[in-house]
C-alpha cells in the first residue's frame, strides 16, 4: 500500500510563498483591477527580469541551436555537472578575475538555476541537521527543508538595529544558510560580518549555504561579492549564483553551485562531500539545457559581462528611483544600492499586508508583505527594481 510523503503533503496546505502569491496577492490585484479598471497598476512583486537577453547571449543561442540541428555538429548528452568550458569560465572569469579566489573546474557544478540548487545541497547532510536562516529569509531555505523532512528550525533576525545583518548564532547549529547582497531586505554583510559567520562555522563543524545570486549588483567598495572573499570559507563553505537576474536567464535557466574539495565535515575526507553532490547529481539531475549553457559561455565572455553590466546599470538605476522617489514622499526606505530590491517600512503601526492594501490603493504599486518572508518581515514591504524604468518612474509619481 502506498502511502503518502507526509512532508509535502505537510507543505499542501496553502501556506508555501508561491501559493500564497498565485492566491492572496494575484486575488487582491485581481480584485482590484476589477473595481477600478482606469486605474494603473505597477507590479514590483514578483522579482522577474524586465529587460532582454544581451545581443551577445542571443547570438550564442542561435548559433547553439544551428549546431543542434546540423547532423555534424549535433551533441547530445554532457558532462552532468556541466560544459567544462562553463566551468572553467565560471573559475577563470568570476572567481579568479572578479573575487580573486582560484577554483578547479571539479569544484563547480552548473545547475539549472539557483532554485533546485539551494533547495537540493541540503541532500549533502543528515536530516538530523539543525538549521540557522536569516528572518527575513528567502522562502526557499526553509521550504527545501521542510520538504526534505528537517523540522530544527533556528532563526536570525534582521532588523533596523542590525542593519539587517543577524548576529552569530548564540547555540550550536549546523547549517547555516545566508543570502548577501539579501532577498527580501536589500542589505549587505560587510567583509567583517561574514568573517564572524566563517569563524563560528569552523569552530562548530558547521557549514554555510551561501546564496550570492546578487553579488553582480554589489558596486560599493569592500563589499564581499562572495564568501570565498573570507579566509578559510572553502573549508567550511558552498556558494550558489545565477545568470537569472545578471543576464535575464529566468526564463532560460542557468546557475552554479561551488562546492570546494577542501569543504569537510565530522566523518568527511578531503573532497568527499564534492563526490557525493557529483554522485547525486548523476542520479538526480543530467545536466542543465546544452543550449542555456552556451548562453551562460557567452555572458561570461567580456562583450557579454559588459552587456550584463548594462542590464545591472539599468536595474540598479531603478532602485534608485523607486527609493528615491518614496524617500520623497515620506517612506522609509532600506536596500537598493547594491541590490535589486528595496525595503519599505510600513507607516505608523500598519502591518505588511495594511501597507500592501494601502500602496495599492493610493499609487498603484504591487510589492510583497514583509510578513511573507517571516515574523521579522512584519511592518514591511519588498519592492523589486527589476521592472521598467518607465512604470518605476512613473510609479512613484503616481499618488492618487
Ligand atoms: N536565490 C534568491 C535569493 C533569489 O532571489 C532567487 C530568485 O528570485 C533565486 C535564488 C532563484 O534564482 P534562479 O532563477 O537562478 O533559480
Amino acid at each position: 500500500m502506498a502511502t503518502k510523503n507526509i512532508a509535502l503533503s505537510q507543505l499542501n496546505n496553502g501556506s508555501t510563498y508561491n501559493e500564497i502569491f498565485n492566491r492572496d496577492i494575484i486575488g487582491k490585484v485581481k480584485l482590484f483591477q476589477a473595481s477600478y479598471p482606469q486605474k494603473k497598476i505597477y507590479m514590483m512583486g514578483w522579482g522577474d527580469t524586465s529587460q532582454p537577453l544581451p545581443a551577445t547571449v542571443v547570438r550564442a543561442l542561435i548559433d547553439g541551436a544551428t549546431k543542434l540541428g546540423n547532423l555534424n555538429t549535433y551533441t547530445g548528452y554532457e558532462d552532468i555537472n556541466g560544459n567544462p568550458e562553463l566551468k572553467k569560465s565560471v573559475c577563470d572569469k568570476y572567481y579568479q578575475e572578479k573575487i580573486g579566489v582560484e577554483f578547479d573546474s571539479s569544484e563547480i557544478f552548473i545547475s539549472d538555476g539557483a532554485q533546485s540548487s539551494l533547495s537540493n545541497l541540503q541532500e549533502l547532510f543528515g536530516l538530523d541537521n539543525s538549521v540557522a536562516l536569516q528572518n527575513p529569509t528567502y522562502p526557499a531555505f526553509i521550504e527545501g527543508n521542510s520538504l526534505a523532512g528537517r523540522s530544527q528550525f533556528i532563526e536570525l533576525h534582521c532588523h533596523e538595529q542590525n542593519n539587517f545583518v543577524p548576529q552569530t548564532p548564540q547555540e550550536k547549529v549546523d547549517l547555516i544558510y545566508l543570502c548577501f547582497p539579501n532577498n527580501p531586505t536589500g542589505a549587505v554583510a560587510t567583509k567583517e560580518q561574514l568573517k564572524g559567520f566563517v569563524d563560528y562555522a569552523r569552530s562548530h563543524q558547521a557549514v554555510i549555504i551561501f546564496d550570492a545570486v546578487y553579488s553582480w549588483f554589489v558596486n560599493t567598495p569592500n563589499i564581499p561579492r562572495s564568501i570565498y572573499e573570507i579566509e578559510g570559507a572553502k573549508e567550511c563553505a558552498i556558494e550558489i549564483n545565477s545568470f537569472s537576474k545578471i543576464a535575464s536567464f529566468t526564463g532560460l535557466r542557468l546557475g552554479w553551485s561551488v562546492v570546494p574539495h577542501s569543504l569537510t565535515i565530522k566523518n568527511t575526507t578531503f573532497g568527499e562531500l564534492n563526490q557525493m553532490w557529483s554522485i547525486r547529481n548523476s542520479i538526480k539531475f543530467w545536466g542543465a539545457s546544452n543550449l542555456a549553457q552556451q548562453g551562460g559561455i557567452a555572458v561570461l565572455s567580456a562583450q557579454g559581462q559588459k552587456e550584463c553590466q548594462q542590464n545591472i546599470n539599468y536595474y540598479l538605476t531603478n532602485a534608485h528611483l523607486l527609493r528615491q522617489g518614496l524617500s520623497n514622499q515620506g517612506f522609509n526606505c532600506f536596500g537598493g544600492t547594491d541590490n535589486p530590491f528595496i525595503w519599505l517600512k510600513a507607516p505608523g503601526k500598519m502591518t505588511s499586508w495594511q501597507f500592501f492594501d494601502n500602496l495599492l490603493q493610493e499609487m498603484g504599486i504591487v510589492g510583497i508583505p514583509g510578513c511573507l518572508f517571516g515574523e521579522s518581515g512584519e511592518g514591511y514591504l519588498r519592492l523589486s527594481a527589476l521592472a521598467s524604468q518607465k512604470e518605476i518612474a512613473e510609479a512613484v509619481q503616481n499618488r492618487s
